[in-house]
C-alpha cells in the first residue's frame, strides 16, 4: 500500500498478553515501524494517542462492561479493517466462564459493595457487537501468525489463516497422539490449528486455546472422552475452558 499502514492496538477486558506478543517481536517490530507501520494508538507501547481513522485495528479483549458497547462501535467506524486477537476477543475468553452463573453471586462473594460494580451480565466476543474482518486465535496468539498477518496487510495480500485442526499439525510433526497412546483428553480434534501443536508436542493434551474451527465433530470427541474414562461433568469442563463461550462450544451438553 502507499504510505505506512495506520494501526491501532485496542484493549477491552483482557490480560494484555496478546498485545504483549506484538511487543515481544523485538527483532521485527522496529523494522516494521521504521518502514511500514504508523502506530497511531497503542497505549501499552506509546503515549501518542491518534484519534484515527485507522487502516487496521487489532482488538484484544472481550466486551464486559457497559462502556465497552459504545467504544467498540467507535473503533469499527474509525477502522477500515478490524482484526480480533486472542481468545478473549474472539470467544469471550476465560472471563466468559461467568456466563453460566449469576454475575450477582460473584459480585456479592468478591466485593464488599457489589452495588458499585457496573458489569455486563455476560462477557462476549467482539464479533457479537460489530463486523470483524479477521480473527487471530490463541491464548495468547502466535507471534508468527500475527507477524504474517501484519505483513499481509502491509502488502495488500489476503492473509493465510489456518483452518485445519491441531491434529493436522500434530501429524505433520510426527507426534505420538496423546489421546490414543496416553488416554489424555486432548481437544486437538476440534481445535483450530495455528499453535504448531504446542501442547501435544510436549506430551500434554490440547485445551483448545485457539478455539473451534467450523466443521467440528463434537459428538465423536465426547464419545472418545467417555471411552477413556471421563465422567459427564469432566467432558463438559473440557469444552468450558479458554474458548468455552465460542459459538460451537457454548452449546455443548452432556
Ligand atoms: S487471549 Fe489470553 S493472552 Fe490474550 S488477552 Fe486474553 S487472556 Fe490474555
Ligand atoms: S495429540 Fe491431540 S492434537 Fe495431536 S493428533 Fe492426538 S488428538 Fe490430535
Amino acid at each position: 500500500m502507499a504510505g505506512k499502514l495506520k494501526i491501532a492496538v485496542v484493549k477491552f477486558a483482557s490480560c494484555s498478553g496478546c498485545q504483549g506478543v506484538l511487543l515481544d517481536a523485538e527483532e521485527e517490530l522496529p523494522f516494521l515501524v521504521d518502514n511500514h507501520l504508523d502506530i497511531q494508538y497503542f497505549i501499552e507501547a506509546t503515549s501518542r494517542i491518534g484519534d484515527g481513522p485507522y487502516d487496521l485495528a487489532l482488538v484484544e479483549g472481550s466486551i464486559s462492561v457497559p462502556e465497552d458497547l459504545k467504544r467498540v462501535k467507535e473503533i469499527r467506524e474509525k477502522s477500515k479493517i478490524v482484526a480480533t486477537i486472542g481468545a478473549c476477543a474472539t470467544t469471550g475468553g476465560i472471563q466468559a466462564l461467568r456466563n453460566w452463573s449469576s454475575l450477582n453471586d460473584f459480585s456479592r462473594t468478591v466485593y464488599l459493595n457489589p452495588e458499585w460494580i457496573a458489569s455486563l451480565d455476560k462477557s462476549t466476543p467482539i464479533s457479537e457487537h460489530i463486523k470483524v474482518d479477521y480473527e487471530l486465535n490463541g491464548c495468547p496468539i502466535s507471534k508468527q501468525q500475527l507477524l504474517d498477518f501484519i505483513v499481509s496487510m502491509v502488502i495488500g495480500k489476503r492473509p493465510r489463516i489456518e483452518r485445519n485442526s491441531v491434529c493436522v499439525e500434530c501429524k505433520r510433526l510426527g507426534n505420538v497422539c496423546v489421546l490414543v497412546a496416553d488416554k489424555l483428553p486432548c481437544m486437538g480434534p476440534v481445535t483450530k490449528a495455528g499453535c504448531g501443536a504446542l501442547c501435544p508436542s510436549y506430551g500434554r493434551d490440547c485445551y483448545s486455546c485457539f478455539g473451534p474451527f467450523e466443521d467440528i465433530n463434537v459428538e465423536s470427541l465426547k464419545k472418545k472422552f467417555k471411552e477413556i474414562g471421563l465422567k459427564d461433568y469432566e467432558v463438559l469442563h473440557k469444552f468450558r475452558e479458554f474458548t468455552g463461550y465460542s459459538k460451537q462450544f457454548r452449546e455443548v451438553k452432556v
